[in-house]
């Protein structure tokens, strides 16, 4: 059974960049693994949640039953500690933050998992770490590295097409709406994020899938609980529907390697058909 390796920056990261796609891939039969680097305790949540309980252990159960509706029959938890946005978040004694790490060091580690759950298809994130977050630059560095020590497994990005990303967000800023996470971050920082709609070499279709990807971000109670804000989580979730499945039924991957000769031809069955942005109507505007 093929398997592909997801590795993922935080608890909800999973749910947002490729959810669909691993209920897509268990269904197919493939073998979905998720490596989860820290523990998410850094994230905002309701003042009510991490009074009553240890944040990291509501994470991780969280992250359990995201793992249960999607169908990941391997997980692995680094247990890094969340660096936070700007990569000095408090961390416990004796934690590290993930961003602090030696990335080969981190690559050590992954190459030792894919060794072990016999990786096809490997899956980090883009050279931008998606917005800018340490610790998804962190991942992108530590699963390149690891990959070119794996090389047999194919190596792709869960990102995001930039241009309608930036579209959306000069949108919510001209209109002074308070979006999450859209919001906060300031134009130059959109204008670099993810990867240009060009590089793009999948686009996942994962309507059919779009009730497991809705019970994964439901999963992640903690995430859509915050109350210093609206969180990118909760808005999602009270979106209709429809809607819902129109913002978020599709998920993208950029392809850095195709692995052995083996593996080139399990892309096309995994993650296929290629993706050509030039077909769009919306790009020729
Ligand atoms: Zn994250």
């Amino acid at each position: 059974m093929p398997t592909v390796v997801f590795v993922h920056a935080h608890p909800d990261d999973e749910a947002l960049l490729t959810s669909g796609t691993m209920a897509r891939l268990s269904e197919r039969g493939y073998r979905v693994v998720l490596v989860m680097a820290t523990d998410g305790a850094a994230g905002l949540t309701s003042h009510e949640i991490s009074h009553d309980h240890n944040l990291a252990q509501v994470r991780a159960s969280e992250l359990t039953e995201s793992c249960r509706v999607l169908g990941v029959s391997g997980f692995h938890q680094l247990g890094y500690a969340d660096s936070g946005l700007d990569g000095q978040a408090d961390v416990p004694a004796g934690a590290t933050r993930f961003a602090d790490v030696d990335p080969g060091v981190v690559a050590d580690r992954l190459v030792a998992l894919f060794e072990e759950e016999e990786a096809d298809v490997v899956v980090g994130y883009d050279s931008a770490g998606g917005y800018g977050h340490p610790d998804h630059v962190q991942v992108h560095k530590a699963v390149q590295r690891a990959s070119t020590r794996f090389p047999r497994a194919a190596l792709l990005e869960a990102t995001l097409p930039r241009e309608p990303m930036l579209r959306v967000v000069r949108i919510i800023r001209s209109q002074r709406w308070a979006v999450p996470a859209l919001g906060g971050l300031d134009l130059q920082t959109w204008q670099h994020a993810f990867t240009p709609r060009s590089e793009i070499t999948y686009r996942v279709d994962v309507r059919p899938f779009i009730a497991a990807k809705r019970a994964s971000l439901q999963a992640h109670a903690s995430q859509a609980a915050a109350d210093d804000g609206p969180r990118t989580l909760s808005a999602l979730l009270k979106l209709p529907k429809p809607v819902f499945r129109r913002v978020l039924g599709r998920e993208w991957y950029r392809q850095v390697t195709s692995g052995d000769p083996v593996r080139a031809g399990l892309l096309a069955d995994a993650f296929g058909p290629k993706y050509s942005p030039r077909r769009r109507r919306a790009d020729r505007q």
